[in-house]
């Protein structure tokens, strides 16, 4: 098998004619599993369209993908981004996005969106105040003005935000923390879950999911301990949180292979926060739907380009003369369209067409990683395509860490 053979539009197999019928939103469906291991391929029904999965969900904080017009997140095969309610809750507030008609009226934007609870932030943010048994106190990062976050005011947040998927509040530790404090993060996760739990139906409207989130850190132990104790609590989907925080990459392939194909089959299954290609094939491998990271977008924008034989940084002069595409298989707009001198010389200049194409290009090549992951399950092909990515993952990796 070729890296050529691998190469498809990865809106090919999302756009008209193959939609499936409309569902209830919430409903999850398999498609597909590899006979070899927990890989699957699967559909989730939300209120604003279908999801076909494993799905990788670009990052939009503030609901707008940078330098992105909703049409482009299509052409590139977007199928839901990602936004923040607590960004979204600052700037501009989300009473004020509700009045415009949600955030898919607000962005303009049809498809579905997911918003993060904004916990990550406000304790990564080192912005917290003080933690209690129902919630946190924080200032923020724009103006250091004093606020509260409960289980309850971040569903708030997101009904008003008129999110598709939502995700609860939880308390996501340092990579580094010790065992104790994830114990003590994890059980106060749970404390929060439950509360999120009760109070969804009276929050949420009809058709929203809210997903649960697994804390535990790298402790396998722990980690089955919290599934456990979320299982049976009434959530659309579970993801596993506090990933990607720091902590050494083997150790977070592993809690991955370990914990995700314990998650319930019949619900989606997300991992926030990563990541990689390499890691997005992990996840994949073991039974993970869902993923969102701002690499793509964030690395686009420093002249980080991917590619199928690894990433390329458009700032070195050894492009300064180079008329090839940035990939001469990939069908973005940009490849299709301009060279890798062009792209170069748009980023010197700082030009915003520099980031509309180059983040393009990069969203370009995630779904397509991931849509070669989806399409050979369904074919029934999956650990041979899967070997092949692995190698070509690791080679992208090593260009990574040498530019
Ligand atoms: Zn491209």
């Amino acid at each position: 098998m070729t890296t050529e053979s691998l190469r498809l539009d990865p809106a090919a197999d999302l756009l008209a004619g193959i939609q499936p019928p409309a569902a209830s939103p919430g409903r999850f469906e398999v498609v597909a599993t590899d006979p070899s291991g927990p890989a699957r391929s699967g559909r989730l029904w939300t209120r604003h369209g279908c999801v076909e999965t494993p799905c990788f969900m670009p990052v939009g904080t503030y609901g707008a993908v940078k330098g992105l017009l909703p049409a482009d997140l299509r052409e590139v095969g977007s199928q839901v981004i990602l936004a923040n309610a607590y960004h979204l809750a600052h700037r501009p507030g989300a009473e004020r996005v509700r009045a415009a008609g949600g955030l898919h009226g607000f962005m303009g934007y049809p498809g579905p969106i997911l918003t993060d609870s904004g916990g990550y932030q406000v304790f990564s943010l080192r912005s917290m105040q003080r933690i209690d048994d129902d919630g946190v106190d924080y200032r923020t990062h724009f103006d250091g003005s004093l606020h509260r976050m409960t289980p309850r005011s971040v569903l708030e947040v997101q009904s008003a935000l008129g999110s598709d998927i939502c995700m609860i509040l939880d308390h996501c530790p340092p990579g580094d923390a010790s065992v104790a404090t994830v114990r003590e993060a994890m059980d106060r996760s749970t404390r929060w879950a439950r509360a999120a739990a009760d109070c969804r139906a009276d929050v949420l409207t009809p058709g929203q999911l809210c997903f649960g989130i697994v804390q535990g850190g790298t402790d396998a132990a722990l980690r089955r301990e919290h599934l456990a104790d979320l299982v049976d609590l009434p959530f659309d989907g579970l993801a596993l949180g506090g990933l990607s925080v720091g902590e050494p990459i083997p150790e977070m392939h592993r809690t991955i292979a370990e914990i995700a194909p314990l998650m319930p089959a019949d619900r989606p299954r997300y991992v926030m926060g990563i990541g990689t290609p390499l890691d997005l094939l992990v996840a994949v491998s073991s039974g993970v739907d869902l993923f969102d990271c701002v690499m793509p977008t964030r690395h686009a924008r420093n002249g980080q380009l991917f590619t199928f034989a690894g990433r390329i940084n458009l700032r070195r002069s050894e492009f300064r003369d180079d008329d090839r595409p940035v990939d001469e298989l990939c069908g973005c707009v940009g490849c299709r369209t301009f060279s890798r001198a062009y792209l170069r010389h748009l980023h010197e200049q700082r030009d915003p067409l520099y980031v509309r194409l180059a983040t393009a290009h990069n969203l370009y090549f995630f779904h397509e990683w991931v849509g070669v992951m989806r399409r050979a399950l369904r074919e029934g092909r999956f650990a041979a395509v899967a070997a092949l990515l692995r190698s070509l993952g690791a080679a992208a990796e090593s260009h990574a860490g040498s530019s």
